[in-house]
């Protein structure tokens, strides 16, 4: 379906859980999560439900994402049934790799096609600091995993963030040389309730190709990263510049919380809930996202925070 301004809307991203067995900065507030009532939250069959009025709709690309998706107990059956409702052509989800020891296996087999991946720092200290509680070596055992279980293309997402992990883009880009993933650099977004960076944490993407000027531009079918390559690496490495550059003109997608708004802008305020309405009324108030969808958010920077009303692990980045 068409937005009001002429954009074919063909992507959920459907956030399965507001926990999350990290605590990173720039996402989570330091006093942590603020745990919701259990019936306030979607059922696994609202989901299902939700996702099947989508893909109605001509919804056919589904992101599951969180929080962090894979603490979600009946996660592999979420998955697995999400990748059999009829529309449904690709199912990615985006995780902090943690798990993924255990569940890239079993989620390739309950028809997961992509996995995304979050990580900053390549240097154990900085990654403690940034997650609060993580360890790398837990989280690069992940990619491992996730590449043993023959996932292709994976996607490993950093969030570029001044004065913590500028002095680290070669590293993380040169994992492109040794793995085949992609890594993108994502510009920090000053969202509700993790503001504890200063404005010099606000760095353009561009910043990566002035440090790596070996990297050659590369067609790719993304709508949001502009890609580039090392010469001889097995991947791309992106740039997903969401504070400088916007790409409202291009976005495809809408967002639904675990607890059951819709979202039609992940920087605006607005809502539209869907917790216990049948397929048909879903229906409705997914058209009705979708007709909301503003033509571009607002400007963001380090004095212009998000509109989105609340913290990123209650959204799904
Ligand atoms: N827990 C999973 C993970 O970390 O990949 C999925 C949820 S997390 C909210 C999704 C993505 O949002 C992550 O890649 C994370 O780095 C990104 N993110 C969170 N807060 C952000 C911010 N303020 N600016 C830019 N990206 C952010
Ligand atoms: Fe958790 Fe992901 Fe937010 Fe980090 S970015 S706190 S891993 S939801």
């Amino acid at each position: 379906m068409k937005d009001r301004f002429g954009r074919e809307i063909t992507y959920l991203r459907l956030s399965v859980t507001e926990l999350c067995n990290l605590r990173c900065r720039y996402c989570m507030p330091a006093e942590g999560i603020c745990k919701k009532r259990h019936e306030d939250m979607l059922t696994e069959e609202e989901m299902l439900t939700a996702v099947r009025a989508a893909a109605s709709l001509g919804i056919c690309k589904l992101r599951i994402t969180g929080g962090e998706p894979l603490v979600k107990k009946n996660i592999l059956s979420i998955c697995r049934n999400a990748a059999g409702i009829p529309g449904i052509e690709e199912l990615c989800i985006t995780t902090n790799g943690i798990l993924l020891p255990e569940l890239a296996m079993p989620l390739r087999e309950a028809g997961v096609d992509r996995i995304n991946m979050s990580l900053d720092t390549l240097d154990p200290q900085k990654y403690s600091h940034i997650t609060r509680i993580g360890s790398l070596k837990d989280a690069l055992l992940g990619l491992q995993a996730a590449l043993d279980a023959g996932f292709k293309r994976v996607k490993m997402n950093t969030v570029l963030i001044g004065g913590f992990n500028d002095d680290e883009i070669q590293n993380l880009a040169e994992l492109t040389l040794r793995y085949p993933v992609d890594v993108r650099f994502i510009e920090y977004m000053p969202m509700p309730g993790a503001l504890e960076f200063g404005p010099d944490a606000y760095i353009p993407c561009d910043m990566v190709l002035k440090c790596l000027p070996r990297l050659e531009p590369v067609a790719d079918e993304s709508r949001v990263a502009r890609c580039y390559r090392l010469p001889g690496a097995l991947g791309n490495v992106g740039l997903i510049s969401a504070v400088t550059n916007d790409f409202c003109a291009e976005c495809n997608r809408i967002r639904l919380t675990a607890d059951g708004k819709l979202k039609p802008c992940l920087h605006s305020g607005q809502e539209i809930p869907i917790k216990g309405l049948s397929q048909e009324e879903m229906t409705e108030q997914i058209k009705a996202a979708i007709l909301a969808k503003p033509r571009c958010h607002t400007l963001l920077s380090a004095g212009a925070h998000s509109h989105a009303g609340r913290a990123m692990y209650t959204i799904g980045g």
